[in-house]
């Protein structure tokens, strides 16, 4: 499959996605069954897994959008812009940070200390897919659906340049020129 100018191939099928955002919800259910969590999706990539994950949880929660960015075309910039978008007070909550996938970490590290600042009483971070890069600088990430190697993925939420978010797979790039 193209996209504008880089080839995709399906990695994860939308089956394997389904069945992975249940059983993540069924652990939350049980891990916070006690509390009422509120969920921080980061936009843009999360918005899909965090919309499905949310109708498979049965605990009283709630959820809100925050918004970072750090990403220009397929590699990061290593800059992190702060979270903004949450106008609430996060005091005393349990925070569960939402994201799309966890690369450098850079992005999620930021995050989790602006909320720890903000006085959350936990903030625990939850990723749909996390790279090779994040589980070698050992980032802390406590609810993880796929890891993945070192590889630029799109769909699920997920773009390349604007596109590709609608797609229910995950895809992944095949290089021009595989030697
Ligand atoms: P990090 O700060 O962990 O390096 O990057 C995190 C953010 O970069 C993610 O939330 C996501 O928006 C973007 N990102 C990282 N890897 C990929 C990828 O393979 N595909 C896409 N579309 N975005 C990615």
């Amino acid at each position: 499959m193209k996209v504008k100018d880089l080839e995709f191939k399906k990695l994860i099928p939308a089956d394997k996605i389904e069945k992975k955002v249940a059983a993540l919800a069924k652990q939350i259910d049980k891990d916070y069954h006690d509390r009422t969590p509120t969920f921080l999706s980061i936009l843009n990539g999360s918005f899909m897994f965090a919309s499905d994950l949310m109708k498979h949880l049965t605990i009283p929660c709630r959820i809100s959008f925050v918004k970072v960015s750090s990403y220009s075309g397929t590699a990061s910039t290593g800059q992190v812009k702060t979270l903004i978008g949450h106008e609430e007070s996060l005091f005393g909550l349990d925070i569960i940070v939402v994201e799309d996938i966890v690369d450098s970490g850079l992005t999620l590290q930021k995050i989790m200390e602006d909320l720890k600042g903000l006085g959350a009483k936990s903030v625990e971070a939850m990723a749909l897919l996390r790279k090779q890069e994040a589980r070698e600088k050992n980032i802390q990430v406590k609810y993880v659906g796929f890891e993945l190697d070192d590889e630029f993925v799109l769909g699920y939420g997920l773009d390349y340049d604007g596109l590709g978010r609608n797609l229910p797979e995950i895809y992944k790039q095949v290089p021009a020129n595989p030697k």
